[in-house]
Order: C-alpha cells, then sequence, then structure tokens
C-alpha cells in the first residue's frame, strides 16, 4: 500500500527516522557507556552489558494503542527498512539510519497451531514459532540482523575498512554470521570458530558455502567461546557472539511478532525456549518487558527455559527456592542432541538473573519457569512433532519437551497456551534423526529409539527380474514391461493394497 493510503494519522510514523538515545548499561555496576564504540563488556567491571534506550519520548508520546496501529499497518507497507524485525524499529535500535539497515529476509515467520493430535498428546493447546524459516534457518539471524546493520552503520560514520566479525559457536551462530558478512561487502569480513566435531555437518557447509574463514577447534563451545574472548581483548575484531548486546536487541523482535500474531493478548500465553548461552531467554523477557512497560500489551506472558540434564546450569541455579540463596555454578556438559544449547557456563547468565526478577516483580506473581528433559524426551518429543507436520530441530524437540514437563510441574495448566520456539530447520539436525532411525547413539547419549517411531526407506530388489534398468543400457521394451509389472506387484503388496 501506499503511503497517502493509510490513515493520516498513521502516516507520520510508518517510515521509521532515527530518534533516542542508547546506551550500554553494565548488569554488575550500572555504569553507563556510551555507543559510538562496540563494547561487549564493563570497561570498569568486566561484566556484560545491555543496551537501554533513555529518550523513550517518541514511544511514551503515542502511546500503546497507537503503537499496534502502527505495527499492523506496517504489516502492509512495503518499505525495506521495515520488512523484517525493524518493523518495530523504535524498540529496537532507533539509533540506526533506516537506509543502513541490512535485511536478508529475517522474521515474521510463522506461527503454526499443533494439530489435534499433537495437542491431544501434549495435552494442552500450543503453537510452534517456526524460526527455523529464517535465512539461515535459525533465530539466530534476528540477533545478526540488528548486530551487523549496526556496524555497517558504524563502519559509514566512522569510515571504516577491513572488519573482521568473529564469534565461537555450536554451528548457528557462525552459519548466520557468515551469511550476513558475506552480504555486505568488502569493508567486513568473517571468522568463526567451531568445536570440532561438535556442529553438525550440514551447520558446517553453511559458513563455508558463505566464503567465512572456518576454524575447528578442539573441546566443546565453552572453550571456544574462551578463546574468541581472549581474541577480542587482544586484537581488533568485531564479536559476533550474543555477549554482543545489539544481538539481544534484535531477537526481541521474536517477542514482538508473537504479542502481534495473537492481537497483542499474551496473558494466557507460556513462551518456551530452549536455553544454552541465554541469549535468547534473555530477549524474549526483555522483549516483552519493553511492550509491557510502554502499554503495548497490558499482561506478561510466563516463559519457560528449557534445558537438557546434560547442560543445565541455568536449570540447577533455580533449583533453589530462596533467591538470596541461589548461587550460579558452571557444569561441565556431556554430550547432547540438543547441541547447539551444549553449553555449561552460558555468557548471559548475568543478564537471565537480573531479567528474571524483574519480570516476576513487574508480573507480581511467578512468570518465569526453568526446567530439565533428558535426551531421550528430547529426541521422543522432536520425531513425534515431525510426525503431525512440523519442522522442529532437536532443540525444537527440547521445547515440546519442556512444555509437557511445565505442564507436569504444575507451573502452567491445560487452560493456557503454549508458544514453541522452534530455534532451528531439522534439516540442519537430520544426523540426530539418521541416530535415532538406525539405533546408533553412543551410550553417552542416553537414547533408545522407540522402535514404533522408527523410519527406514526400503528397499526393492523384484525377484527373477534381469537386468535391472541401469543408466546408459536401456532395457528392451519387453523386458521394460516385465520389470514394471513386477515392480507394481512388490510394492502393492507391501503397501497392502487392494486392487481395483
Ligand atoms: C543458539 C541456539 C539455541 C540456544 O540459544 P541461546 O541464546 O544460546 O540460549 C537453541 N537452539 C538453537 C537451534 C540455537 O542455534
Ligand atoms: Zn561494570
Amino acid at each position: 500500500m501506499k503511503i497517502n493510503q493509510f490513515p493520516k494519522d498513521i502516516r507520520p510514523y510508518l517510515l521509521p527516522k532515527p530518534t533516542g538515545r542508547m546506551v550500554y548499561r553494565c548488569l554488575r555496576c550500572d555504569e553507563e557507556f556510551d555507543i559510538t564504540r562496540l563494547l561487549y563488556t564493563c570497561p570498569k567491571c568486566g561484566s556484560v552489558l545491555l543496551l537501554n534506550n533513555k529518550d523513550k519520548q517518541v514511544i511514551d508520546e503515542a502511546g500503546g494503542e497507537k503503537w499496534r496501529r502502527i505495527f499492523d499497518y506496517r504489516k502492509m507497507l512495503n518499505h525495506k527498512a521495515t520488512k523484517g524485525i525493524f518493523r518495530y524499529y523504535e524498540f529496537i535500535a532507533p539509533i540506526i539510519p533506516p537506509d543502513l539497515i541490512i535485511y536478508l529476509g529475517e522474521g515474521h515467520t510463522p506461527l503454526v497451531q499443533a494439530n489435534d493430535r499433537l495437542r491431544e498428546q501434549v495435552g494442552l493447546d500450543f503453537y510452534f514459532k517456526n524460526d527455523g524459516l529464517n535465512p539461515s534457518a535459525s533465530f539466530k539471524d534476528r540477533g545478526m540482523a540488528c548486530a551487523l546493520s549496526y556496524i555497517n552503520y558504524l563502519a559509514k560514520k566512522e569510515s571504516l575498512g577491513n572488519i573482521l566479525a568473529i564469534c565461537a559457536s555450536t554451528g548457528d551462530t557462525s552459519a548466520s554470521a557468515a551469511l550476513y558478512a558475506s552480504y555486505m561487502g568488502d569493508f567486513i569480513k568473517s571468522a568463526v570458530l567451531l568445536p570440532q566435531g561438535k556442529v553438525t555437518p550440514q551447520q558446517l557447509s553453511q559458513p563455508l558455502g558463505s566464503g567465512a574463514k572456518v576454524l575447528e577447534m578442539p573441546g566443546v563451545f565453552d572453550d571456544c567461546m574462551k578463546v574468541v574472548e581472549s581474541l577480542t581483548e587482544n586484537y581488533n575484531v568485531a564479536l559476533l557472539n550474543s555477549k554482543n548486546s545489539w544481538r539481544i536487541l534484535g531477537q526481541e523482535s521474536f517477542s514482538f511478532e508473537i504479542a502481534q500474531d495473537f492481537d497483542y493478548q499474551v496473558g494466557d500465553k507460556a513462551i518456551v525456549v530452549p536455553i544454552g548461552n541465554a541469549g535468547n531467554i534473555t530477549a524474549v523477557m526483555s522483549g516483552f518487558l519493553k511492550f509491557y512497560k510502554s502499554g503495548v500489551i497490558e499482561q506478561l506472558p510466563k516463559i519457560v527455559g528449557v534445558q537438557s540434564e546434560h547442560a543445565d546450569p541455568v536449570y540447577r541455579y533455580y533449583l533453589e527456592e530462596t533467591a538470596e540463596k541461589r548461587n550460579f555454578v558452571p557444569v561441565t556438559v556431556r554430550p547432547s542432541v540438543a547441541q547447539a544449547a551444549m553449553i555449561g557456563n552460558p555468557v548471559s547468565m548475568p543478564r537471565v538473573i537480573e531479567l528474571a526478577k524483574e519480570y516476576d516483580r513487574t508480573a507480581r506473581e511467578r512468570k518465569i519457569f526453568v526446567v530439565q528433559v533428558n535426551e531421550q524426551e528430547i529426541m521422543d518429543s522432536m520425531i513425534v512433532a515431525n510426525r503431525n507436520g512440523n519442522i522442529a530441530g532437536t532443540q525444537g524437540g527440547e521445547s515440546v519437551a519442556g512444555l509437557k514437563k511445565a505442564l507436569g510441574s504444575g507451573f502452567i495448566d491445560s487452560s493456557e497456551v503454549g508458544v514453541l520456539d522452534s530455534t532451528a530447520h531439522i534439516l540442519k539436525f537430520s544426523v540426530f534423526q539418521d541416530m535415532y532411525f538406525n539405533n546408533n547413539f553412543g551410550p553417552e547419549f542416553d537414547v533408545t529409539p522407540r522402535s514404533n517411531l522408527i523410519n527406514k526407506p526400503v528397499q526393492i530388489h523384484p525377484k527373477g527380474v534381469s537386468p535391472p534398468p541401469s543408466s546408459g543400457e536401456p532395457l528392451s521394451e519387453e523386458e521394460m514391461g516385465r520389470f514394471i509389472r513386477k515392480m507394481t506387484t512388490e510394492i502393492a503388496e507391501i503397501l497392502n493394497l487392494e486392487a481395483r
């Protein structure tokens, strides 16, 4: 729709304009720092940062009701800057000039209601939000679109060339970082650091295909993260892990979209998110809080974080009921099918602790929960979900298992509605599906396939047919006729077909 076709009171807001005043804020010492450079940790105390908009005049003046209408009308607007996550520009990073926004098709992923059969099995109504349908097939693209738009802005403003963007990854961060950097041109190159053998072949092929420098090292993600942190402390590189708070801002769009998709009624919803480095759950909490404080939504949804028992430091932290007695202890991870979340020392833990407190305080009741699931539950749930029309990877399976656990633990009840983060596409994690179907999980995984869920191709070798067709040697008409007849009867037998 063209600008002059929109209602008069909406027109001035349709195209985003730079506003606000953003600062980094340290979560430990509360110090603020300006955003003229990329900071990852507090220069004073070393803790992690979050970005704050100190001047919300534009947001406050319009008010919640108007913003709801603006976002709904922006759905009909054909404008590059507002096509993706920056439909919510004013709530994300309104200091980035709209013409410098990088858009590769991220965000606005489908919200798909589970079919009757699956809802019945799980015990309540729920939806998948299919973030595997982002450009690099995971939710990481939301954060990367924001972080790289900011870097693009910084590079143009300061005339920077030769930026090296770097990240450690369990697979999906590197795929996303490499994709966005490859789009941006010569002034930026990307390098990714991966734990050898701990990302799937599909995830490894992604940054290779985008032309990134791919470095594999021994150890698990937590080890890669330490090396990348040392690199950023000692060299001039741009860190793209979720320690980079611009990524958190972009990932808040997940919450904004859920709010908009339910016509801003989310009080009866329970958002279920797998936790790895804890950047995503940080963003999900922060996003809903922002919409709530500005009146865009009038109730906060529940949020359920899920961890595998093979990588569960956040779950363990919240096992202690009394907030004052809680003490964060990193864990040593064990092999997990939810490999993208196999992290023992989440970088965003201080953010989770602060935001979870603020969330519950704002809601005046407990709304944040963390549950633990086992590897068997993750795999079974993923396979069952995908046998019901979904496209969830192992972490999406973890979300389903987590929803069941939250229901069973009484954290949510069957009158509520689950909204599950399907964080990545199954095709990235098909090796785990193969291991399930071929029953060749190593003992360290603790997974035994359920025979009724195994599926394998059937090889058909019709008896007495010679020769079979092969390329370059066409069968005679008679041989071909015989071959087709044999095949047809054999397949009909396998499929139990009735003759007509
Ligand atoms: C990164 C990732 C996660 C974990 O998200 P965090 O922000 O690290 O907690 C979960 N699932 C998939 C598919 C991921 O790529
Ligand atoms: Zn500090």
